[in-house]
């Protein structure tokens, strides 16, 4: 295998791995989508990056760049891969589990270093997410992501974006390491708890080995000043879930991810629809709908962005969100149609609890009325407010709106 084969064998499964905003789900990721516009950008986006004619065939392969948009907004040519896909831990629903039946491929950190040197000069991709099989402990893999990790900046002076993941039981000193080299660290936790991780993972340890180095980062963002880290600022933390692998709810979910939202200041938990993988102790399992994804980011957009708590999300029964609503629109059918909000008067918090008003529409409609009243959903509209969403639950100098004359204009 050349290299180039050894980056395709690698990346060839990466698509599990949520990166950035590369899915398209939720635009600049501070952004609640509701689900007409996330329809809207599905069928307009690009999947496929684009390459100047000049790259070979093999190398926009083994590249397996994806497009993202970082938390800054700015949209790239990420190229997400594995510094090794041999791994000693056996997780159920994983295609890399030890002992399935496949070509495994390995670089050395100069090896993976100097070959995306080579691609990022060329232009074929301007950054990079880096996971990692588990080989001879979580401790000495993560310390080969980071030696690539150093290499990448200090040798080959690379200062674009860079995303590193933290292994299972990473130890406080190299969490310091990683923040002093990488723009965005995850851990994947998998599971909301230990009782679900149990029936994915046996052998990874849901507070020692996943939380722990989480908790790290936020410790070292509490002690240590910003000038220390990665030009000069914190990285952002983010985790993923194997949505409904362990039959888990999805109020298990999101009260995991509120708790880190409040207390570790996670940027993002990414959702990965469960869907079986040949040859895995879960193949049989069916996929979760990919639905369940979406609205898992919806509600995870009010918990972090909207002043939402847990109790205000319109769980079922069965401690699940309805796949059908929006969560937003169905917490302000049960707690706005009687009780309209006034338009002109209210402040952000309460502006932002309105469907078809997000952050920048709430600073653009209080920017707005300081000079003059907002008397009419025309004038909502040319505040780019999607205003005919709004209108149930809104009131217009005391006055609810009339939506017949909005859809005239
Ligand atoms: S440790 Fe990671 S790579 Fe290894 S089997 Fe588990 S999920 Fe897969």
């Amino acid at each position: 295998m050349d290299e180039l084969d050894t980056l395709v064998e690698l990346s060839s499964q990466m698509e599990l791995e949520h990166a950035e905003d590369s899915d398209g789900r939720v635009g600049d990721g501070s952004r609640y989508v509701p689900s007409e516009l996330l329809d809207q950008r599905r069928r307009t986006e690009t999947t496929e990056p684009t390459h100047p004619s000049c790259f070979t065939p093999k190398e926009k392969r083994a590249a397996f760049a994806h497009p993202a948009q970082l938390p800054n907004g700015k949209n790239i040519v990420l190229l997400k891969t594995l510094l090794s896909s041999a791994c000693e831990r056996d997780c159920y629903y994983c295609p890399f589990r030890a002992g399935r039946d496949f070509r495994r491929a390995t670089f050395k950190p100069d090896e993976f270093a100097n070959l995306f040197g080579k691609m990022h000069q060329r232009g074929l991709v301007e950054g990079v997410f880096l996971s990692s099989g588990i080989a001879g402990g979580g401790v000495r893999t993560q310390d080969k992501l980071l030696d690539t990790a150093e290499i990448l900046r200090k040798k080959q002076n690379f200062r674009g974006y860079l995303h590193l993941k933290l292994m299972p039981g990473t130890e406080k000193d190299q969490v310091f390491r990683a923040m002093q080299l990488a723009d965005r660290l995850s851990v994947n936790l998998e599971a909301p708890n230990t009782e679900r991780l149990a029936k994915l993972a046996p052998h990874k340890i849901f507070i020692e080995e996943l939380m722990r180095p989480l908790r790290f980062i936020e410790e070292i963002r509490r002690n240590e000043p910003a000038y220390k880290f990665w030009n000069g600022k914190y990285p952002s933390a983010v985790t993923q879930f194997v949505a409904g692998g362990a039959d888990e709810s999805d109020l298990e979910l999101l009260t995991t991810t509120h708790w880190l939202i409040k207390n570790i200041r996670l940027q993002r938990a990414y959702y990965s629809a469960f869907h079986p993988i040949h040859d895995t102790p879960l193949e049989n399992k069916p996929a979760v709908n990919p639905m369940r994804e979406h609205r898992l980011y919806q509600a995870s957009f009010l918990l972090r962005d909207y002043d939402f708590d847990l109790e205000d999300l319109p769980f079922t029964s069965d401690e699940n969100l309805p796949l059908h609503a929006d969560p937003k629109l169905a917490w302000a059918n049960l707690n706005l149609i009687h009780s309209p909000i006034e338009i002109n008067t209210a402040d952000k918090h309460q502006l932002i609890k309105i469907p078809g008003i997000g952050l920048k529409g709430a600073e653009v409609i209080l920017n707005a009325r300081r000079m003059n009243k907002i008397n009419s959903l025309s004038a909502l509209k040319k505040l780019n407010i999607l205003a005919d969403k709004a209108a149930p639950f809104i009131l217009l100098n005391g006055k609810k709106p009339s939506t017949q004359l909005a859809m005239s204009f």
